[in-house]
């Protein structure tokens, strides 16, 4: 008979129960099970409040990338990541911009957008003006959903309104900005959202759908800076290499996906081990490479009258210090106490840092050698335990495939059988 995947009453069940099903479903041995349910510093309770329809919980290697001066401060950097090469090249990039003089970080106040919809209004112009008109009332009523965040300066600001035109006719986005000062925002600005728009629907006449925060957050941005001195990178040449790689990914979606992509290497990497939302500032920051339509780099590489090398990034930074997992999970507090920022635009701006190093390291790479080099060292030792090396015999099977040339899994258990033998 087919397996089925509905599970009646899954979630209901204690974690060890689920996993006993998953065991039967899956044929998962003795051992399988035994390291799912191994889940050293994240005790299956809190995973069990965390998310839903726990059986155990993912480790992933979690490493510190050191160097780093911003704004005149050390920072070490916790990162978490499966991918080889991401915390040294940091680390490398760190240490060239420090002789430069470090990074250079600064940050607009910690403004989220949220947005109501409001469809099937007669004249949308009218409903916008009716809705600006009663600005006070609606922040009002926003601002009645938290306390806490009035209390530390925080809530909605200010609001807007636009009309758009779609496939099923005009709309009326209702645009509400929160200050959320040390949060993320999204369950607060949420939270208002559908505070407020029973009264925008009334006052407009049309219907509300979506009350939900903007991942786009323009007004909550992030700008690190750094100069790179032509002797600490390598000379001239190298530094040329760079601004080409530059303009390429500014001219062309198809480089600036992957260049866009190595700066989120780096912050995607302290956002999971901080326990923030990575997807928020993945999509915001992908999304603002877009703005002006043609998708473009996050970043910029000039050279400077000195013949040194000047780069500058600006995205959208909605990072918490409070709310989501970054409280509740055991290792993002612990990671939060490494990096010792005191407020979330100070965070922000750690993390523009951190993505900038990490684009520097790639497009140093990317210019002169290429990245093979580096990574494969790193990708020869997962490729020899893939094949099933163990303790010394890893480092061992990686450097004869890196030394061949040759990094392959069929090459690491050949090599492996002779290490068996001797
Ligand atoms: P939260 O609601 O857990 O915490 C925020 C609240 O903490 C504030 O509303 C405030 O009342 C209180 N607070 C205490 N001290 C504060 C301080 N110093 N500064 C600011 N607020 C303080 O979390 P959140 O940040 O509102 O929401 C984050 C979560 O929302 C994340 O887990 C995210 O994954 C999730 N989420 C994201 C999206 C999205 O990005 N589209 C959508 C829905 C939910």
């Amino acid at each position: 008979m087919a397996k089925s995947s509905v599970i009646s009453g899954f979630y209901k069940l204690p974690p060890k129960e689920r996993l006993a099903i998953i065991r039967d479903f899956a044929g998962l041995t003795e051992d399988e099970v035994r390291l799912l349910e191994n889940t050293g510093s994240l005790p299956i309770d809190l995973a069990d409040h965390m998310v839903e329809n726990v059986i155990g919980v993912f480790p992933e290697p979690m490493g510190v990338a050191g160097n780093f001066q911003i704004n005149g401060k050390d920072y070490l950097i916790p990162m978490a990541t499966e991918e080889p090469s991401v915390i040294a090249a940091a680390s490398y990039a760190a240490k060239m911009v420090r002789d430069g003089g470090g990074f250079h970080t600064s940050s607009t106040a910690p403004v989220m957008i949220g947005q109501i919809q409001v469809v099937k209004i007669k004249d949308a112009e009218t409903a916008k003006k009716q809705v600006l008109d009663a600005k006070v009332d609606i922040l009002k009523k926003a601002n009645d959903q938290d306390p806490v965040l009035n209390s530390f300066g925080g809530g909605a600001k200010d609001l807007d309104a636009r009309v758009i035109e779609t496939s099923l006719g005009e709309m009326l986005i209702v645009h509400l900005y929160v200050d959320c000062r040390d949060a993320m925002g999204a369950n607060a600005v949420n939270t208002m959202c559908e505070a407020v728009a029973p009264f925008i629907s009334q006052l407009t006449g049309g219907q509300v759908y979506l009350r939900i925060i903007s991942n786009l957050a323009v007004k909550r941005l992030a700008k690190a800076q750094c100069i790179v001195p032509k002797e600490a990178i390598g000379g001239q040449s190298v530094v040329e290499g760079i601004v080409y790689a530059s303009v390429f990914a500014a001219a062309d979606p198809y480089r600036a996906a992957t260049h866009n992509k190595g700066i989120m290497n780096g912050i995607a990497a302290v956002l999971l081990a901080t326990g923030n939302d990575h997807r928020a500032i993945e999509a915001g920051a992908h999304a603002y490479a877009a703005l002006n339509k043609a998708y473009t780099s996050l970043s910029n590489w000039t050279i400077n009258s000195n013949g040194d090398l000047v780069g500058e990034m600006e995205l959208p930074m909605a990072v918490g210090l409070i709310g989501g997992a970054v409280k509740t999970h055991p290792i993002a507090r612990i990671a939060m106490k490494i990096l010792g920022v005191k407020s979330a635009n100070e965070f922000g701006e750690v993390l523009a840092a951190v993505g900038l190093a990490q684009n520097l390291a790639a497009l140093r790479a990317l210019s002169g050698e290429g990245i093979q080099r580096g990574h494969m060292s790193l990708h020869a030792r997962n490729i020899a335990i893939t094949a099933g090396a163990k303790g010394e015999q890893i480092e061992a099977v990686a450097e004869l495939m890196v030394s061949e040339r040759l990094v392959r899994v069929d090459r690491a258990k050949e090599i492996l059988e002779e290490l068996n033998k001797k």
